[in-house]
Formats: C-alpha cells, structure tokens, sequence
C-alpha cells in the first residue's frame, strides 16, 4: 500500500526487502539551501525502506534532533568552525577548501561504516562535493549525486567552459551588461551566466568545469525538479550528460513538517497574515547568502513605501553591508510605513508563508528552493538574482515560464515599485498568478500515483537496490 502525505503526494511504499544492502551515506554541502534538500530527500529514501546515514561537517552542521530516524556522522578535522559565505569570492573558497581538505577526513569516515556495516549500498554526495568520486571510485562505492537546483541551471554552469573559450567573461563589467543571447541556451544571456564568476574569473570558472565534469562518472544523477516543468532542456541534458536521471521533485511536498532551517523561524508573523486580506501580501526574501548594499536596501525600503502594498519582509542580521540589522531604515520607516501594513522577521518559516492564503507575491532572489517552493504555492514572483544559479532560475521564471517580473535594473526604488504594482494589482500580474498554478497543477499530479516525480521514484530505489 502506497503512503499518501499531508499535501496529496503518494510515495510508494518500500519495494521488495530482498537485498542486504539498504544503508545510503548522504554527505550534505554545508550551506542552508543545500541541507535542505539532502535532508528531504533524506527523508523520501528512509520512507521507501533504507536507513540513513547523514556525514557532515560540524560548520552548518544539521539538528539531529530534527531527524530522529537517521544516524549521524560528524566529519572531524575539516570546517569545524564558522566560515565566511558572504559573496561570490568566499563560496568559491569554500568549494575549495572542502573539495581539497575535505577528502582525506571523508575517507577516513567511509571506510569506517564501510568496516562497520556492509550494507552500504550507495553514496549520495551534493554535486558541489565533487572531489569526492575519486574516494567512491577508491572504497568501489557507488556515488549517485544529487543536483539540488535546476536542469537549465545545471546546463548554464556546464556553458561556462565553451563561453570562455569563445572569448566571453574576460571583460567581466562588460559581459555583466550583455543582453545577447547565449546560442543553444536562449533566452539565457551573457549577463545571466557572467555573474556566474567572481573576482577570479580563471580560477571560478576552472571549478566550474570541475563540478560539471565530476558529473559524468557519478552513477546517476536525482534532480530536484519535476519531468514537466523543465522537458524543453532535457534532450540537452541527456545529450551531454548520457548517466541515469531521476526528477523526483520537488522534495520538500513530501514531508512538508519536516524542518532543516538553521536558523529559527520567526513564527509571529503568521498570525500577523491571518489578519489580512487574501492575496494582499508580498513577502520579501533574498535567502540565506545574498547580501545588499546599504544604498540597495533604502531602494528596496523606498520601493516597498512607494507601492502602498502590504508586505512580510525578511531581513537576516548582518544582511546589510555595515549594519546589525535594521539600523540603515530611512527615518520614520518602521513608525509608519511597517506600523501601517508591514512586518519584518530576522527568519520566516518560509513553506508556511508562501502556503498562507494572504501571500499574493514573492519578491525573491530565485534560488532554487525558493522558486520552486513559490510554483508548489502558485505565488508569482518578482526576480532579483544576485549570483550563480539564481540568474538562469530567474531567466526561466520571467521568459520561458512567464511567472515572475524582471527587475532589469538591480535595486532601484521606481522599477521596483512598478514591479510590485505590476505583480500584486496588474492584469499581467493576473495572468502570472494564472500560469503557475497551473504548474501547481502539475506538481501536484506528478507526486500522484503514474506521475512522473512518483514512478521516476519508484525506478532510483530499485536502481540503488539492484547497482
Ligand atoms: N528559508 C527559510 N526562511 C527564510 C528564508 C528562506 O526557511 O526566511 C528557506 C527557504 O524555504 C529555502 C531555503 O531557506 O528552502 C533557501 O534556499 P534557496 O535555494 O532558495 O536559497 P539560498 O539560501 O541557497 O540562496
């Protein structure tokens, strides 16, 4: 018998219990928005039958306590402590740092539950870890990878190497303006993949191509995506990339209480959206990395005031380039305009809120969690990509999708407010509201029985089963 969850989606119980070998080790990246889906996904492959192993390193380390049914296995001697991930330059140092000092401690741990149990059926490492094929390919341990954005995204990164050999992002400031269309991934456009890179063009876009390349000996790929919301990109993918591809998404529908935040939620204000009207609200979140300027935030502050919207505003401390938190506010904004019809959390319980009836709007940075949880929800999106991934997810939200409004020009009070008014109160913004839920539609026929999230499902725990 099939389990059906809170929200619909029906997982198929564990298939036949015959094999020995029912332990996967998942090695999470430590950064919020890819802990969340590797401990959702977690959770999908402990309800079809295998125990679970989550390896990670103490920096970001996830609340076992969340996560009752799962061992885990911290990874001593590497990020211990707190490390910057603010901005382009320091991620792409991390990457780094856990790609090189990171192998030696992960051996160690692997062959350690490979000398303790062996039922070790499978690794399943983020793609970010991408050094790590080479300790699979030592320990013969299957590596699967799980890509925790989007196909197009993932096609974008894998551009960067082709791009640069025709000349692109040598002149960064330029190619960040370029509205020309990158041949084979239209309407992707340079601007879109140049802020893929950092002050370090070279070396970005060297580890770039080491990501994408320890792709392609990894077993199988599972992707956080559903078949019909990406199915123009995917004869690109299988093209490219020939390993075994299974969209299983989007994993959060499936156990939609379980919680993996870092940081707490601020719930108070979910019984502020209770008092207002149905879809009056625009709620306001850059996720857990992106910073602004001070300059940028008094455009957002100005642009939120100027379009007499209502709005639930996420402000994470130390956001904000210089300040603590709120400190940079123009005079009288918090008297006034937020007294009035506004409220600002440090930390939302974001799956909630978007969930909540009054939300009509998500101002987002469009990583991929985000944007994919705002289509599970039917709420329209205004874009504002800061690095990475987050460009080509917005391309597709606003061009191909047509489910958000661009804000072309960064940060700047009158395009902002026209992009509100445009979203929360415009026939276009009706019209937005219109087409993703009819991708809420199919999110929610995907996850169903026969649909193509359930059965591709159905298919990865056989394959881990029977590699
Ligand atoms: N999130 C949250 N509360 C917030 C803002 C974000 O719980 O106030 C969660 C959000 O639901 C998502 C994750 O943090 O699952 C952010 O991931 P995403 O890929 O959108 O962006 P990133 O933080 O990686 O830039």
């Amino acid at each position: 018998m099939d389990i059906t969850t809170t929200t619909g989606a029906t997982i198929p119980t564990p298939s036949l219990a015959t094999s020995s070998r029912r332990r996967l080790v998942l090695l999470p990246y430590p950064l919020q928005g890819h802990i969340n889906p590797m401990l959702q996904l977690a959770s999908i492959l402990h309800s079809k039958g295998f125990s679970i192993t989550i390896l990670h390193t103490r920096f970001n380390a996830p609340d076992p306590t969340n996560h009752p049914h799962f061992n885990f296995m911290p990874i001593p001697g590497v990020a211990e402590e707190n490390l910057p991930v603010s901005g382009t330059d320091n991620l792409i140092r991390l990457m780094r740092y856990l790609n090189d000092e990171g192998l030696g401690p992960i051996r160690g741990c692997l062959e350690k539950l490979l000398s303790e149990d062996a039922g070790v059926a499978s690794l399943i490492t983020d793609a970010q870890w991408f050094a790590v094929q080479t300790i699979a390919d030592g320990l013969e341990l299957p590596r699967i990878v799980n890509w925790t954005t989007s196909v197009s995204a993932f096609l974008s990164f894998s551009a960067v190497p082709i791009l640069r050999q025709m000349g692109y992002f040598r002149r960064l400031s330029d190619d960040m303006k370029s509205e020309a269309l990158v041949t084979g991934l239209e309407p992707l456009k340079v601007r879109d993949v140049s802020r893929f890179l950092t002050s370090d063009p070279e070396g970005a876009g060297e580890l770039m191509e080491l990501l994408v390349q320890g792709m392609k000996p990894a077993q199988a790929i599972i992707w956080n995506t559903f078949k019909e919301l990406e199915e123009l990109q995917l004869p690109n993918l299988t093209r490219g990339f020939p390993n075994r591809h299974f969209m299983i998404g989007p994993f959060h529908k499936y156990f939609p209480a379980l919680s993996s935040s870092l940081l707490t939620q601020d719930k108070t204000c979910m019984s502020w959206l209770d008092k207002q009207e149905p879809n009056s609200v625009l709620y306001v979140s850059f996720g857990s990395l992106a910073g602004v300027e001070e300059s940028e935030f008094l455009e957002i502050a100005w642009g939120l005031a100027n379009s007499k919207q209502s709005f639930l505003w996420v402000v994470r401390p130390r956001s904000v380039k210089g300040s603590e938190w709120l400190e940079a506010l123009p005079n009288g904004f918090l008297e006034r305009i937020v007294k009035e019809r506004g409220y600002i959390v440090k930390w939302a319980p974001q799956l909630e809120v978007l969930a909540h009836r009054s939300i009509g709007g998500f101002w987002t940075h469009n990583g991929w969690n985000s944007t994919l949880e705002s289509i599970c929800e039917g709420v329209p999106m205004i874009c504002s990509p800061s690095f990475a991934d987050q460009l080509p997810i917005a391309r597709n939200v606003s061009d191909v999708w047509k489910i958000g409004v661009e804000l072309k020009n960064g940060f700047e009070r009158a395009e902002i407010e026209s992009a509100i008014k445009t979203l929360m109160v415009d026939k276009k913004g009706l019209e937005m509201r219109d087409r993703i839920m009819n991708l809420k539609e199919k999110v929610n026929l995907c996850l169903k029985k026969g649909g193509s999230s359930y059965s591709s499902l159905e298919d990865l725990a056989s394959y881990i089963l029977s590699s």
